[in-house]
C-alpha cells in the first residue's frame, strides 16, 4: 500500500456524447489510469447511460494521459478493496467476508462480472490506446469490439509473477493464438502494438497525434450502421465465441485464478504474493530494461 493520503479524486470517469458516439474516458492520469473499485462502477454507469440513450451509436473508451491503463488498483491511496459498493450483477457483498470467499465474491463481480457484462453491451465499443495496457487494462481493452493502438502502445500480462495464471477474464488464448497466448504469458513480456496488430488483436496502430482522429472515422463509419443490425452481428460473434469455449474456459481459469490467490495467501500471507503496485511496476520496468524495450 502506498502511504500517500487519500484525497477524494473528481472526475475519475469522463462521459461525452456527439454525433451518435459516447466516449467514456478514465481520469486517473496521476496513477496511469488504475482501475479501482470506484471507477469500476462509473465505467459501468457510464457505458449504461450509452446504451440506454438511444441517439448513442458507438461507444469509445480510452484513457487520459500519457497510459490507457495500468491494471487493476493495487497500490494507489484510493485503492478501495475493502469497501462495499452497490453490485451490479447478483452477488452479495465481499467486504464482510472472511477466507478465499473475500476476494472470489469481489472479483467475480467487478472484475470477471463487470467485463462480461461490458463485453455485451448492445453496441459496438471501441477502445484508444496509448501507453501502457496492462493486466486489468487488457481486460478493458479486451472487452471492446474493436481496438486502435498507438504504435507506441504495448499489452502485457505479468501477472503470473505472481504465480497466478493470468488476470481474471481470461480472453487470451481467443486474443492470440494459443502458442503465442503462452508466450505472453509464460515470459509476462511486452507485445508492442504492431505485433499485436500482426496477431489480430488490434484492428489498427495509430501515432499519438492521430488516435483521437483515427477512432474518431472508425466510430463514426460504424455509426452509420443500423442500430438493430450492429447489435445482433456483435451477439452473433460473440455467442459463436462462446460456443467455442470461451465463456467456460474463462469460469476453468477463474477457479484456478482463485485457487492461487488462496494458496499465494497460505504460503506467504499475502493474496498477490507480496507484489503491490510499486512492486510489479518496478518488476515490470526492470524486465523491459533487460530487454532493452523502449516502450516505457
Ligand atoms: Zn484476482
Amino acid at each position: 500500500m502506498s502511504d500517500e493520503e487519500y484525497q477524494y479524486e473528481e472526475d475519475i470517469v469522463l462521459y461525452e456524447a456527439a454525433d451518435g458516439i459516447a466516449t467514456v474516458t478514465m481520469n486517473r492520469p496521476k496513477y496511469h489510469n488504475v482501475q479501482n473499485g470506484r471507477m469500476t462502477y462509473e465505467l459501468d454507469a457510464a457505458f449504461k447511460r450509452a446504451v440506454a440513450d438511444d441517439n448513442i451509436k458507438v461507444i469509445v473508451l480510452k484513457g487520459a494521459g500519457k497510459h490507457f491503463s495500468a491494471g487493476h488498483d493495487i497500490g494507489t491511496p484510493g485503492r478501495d478493496i475493502n469497501d462495499s459498493q452497490d453490485r451490479v450483477t447478483m452477488w452479495y457483498d465481499h467486504a464482510n467476508k472472511e477466507g478465499g470467499e473475500f476476494l472470489y465474491v469481489r472479483e467475480a463481480e467487478a472484475y470477471l462480472g463487470m467485463c462480461r457484462r461490458w463485453r455485451d453491451i448492445p453496441k459496438p465499443t471501441i477502445a484508444a490506446v496509448q501507453g501502457a495496457c496492462i493486466a486489468g487494462g487488457l481486460m478493458l481493452a479486451w472487452v471492446c469490439d474493436l481496438i486502435i493502438a498507438t504504435d507506441d502502445a504495448f499489452f502485457s500480462d505479468p501477472v503470473v509473477r505472481m504465480g497466478i495464471p493470468g488476470v481474471e477474464y481470461f480472453a487470451h488464448p481467443f486474443e492470440l493464438n494459443p502458442r503465442i497466448a503462452k508466450e505472453f504469458l509464460f515470459t509476462g513480456d511486452r507485445m508492442s502494438a504492431e505485433r499485436a496488430y500482426q496477431m489480430g488483436m488490434v484492428n489498427q496502430v495509430s501515432t499519438r497525434e492521430r488516435l483521437a482522429a483515427d477512432v474518431m472515422a472508425l466510430a463514426e463509419k460504424v455509426a452509420a450502421q443500423p442500430r438493430l443490425g450492429l447489435a445482433l452481428t456483435k451477439q452473433v460473434i460473440n455467442h459463436i465465441e462462446d460456443l467455442q469455449g470461451k465463456r467456460t474456459g474463462m469460469d476453468a481459469a477463474f477457479a484456478w485464478h482463485h485457487f492461487t490467490h488462496a494458496h499465494n495467501e497460505l504460503v506467504s500471507g499475502d493474496r498477490l504474493s507480496g507484489f503491490d503496485g510499486k512492486a510489479m511496476a518496478k518488476a515490470n520496468k526492470a524486465q523491459a530494461d533487460d530487454k532493452g524495450d523502449a516502450s516505457t
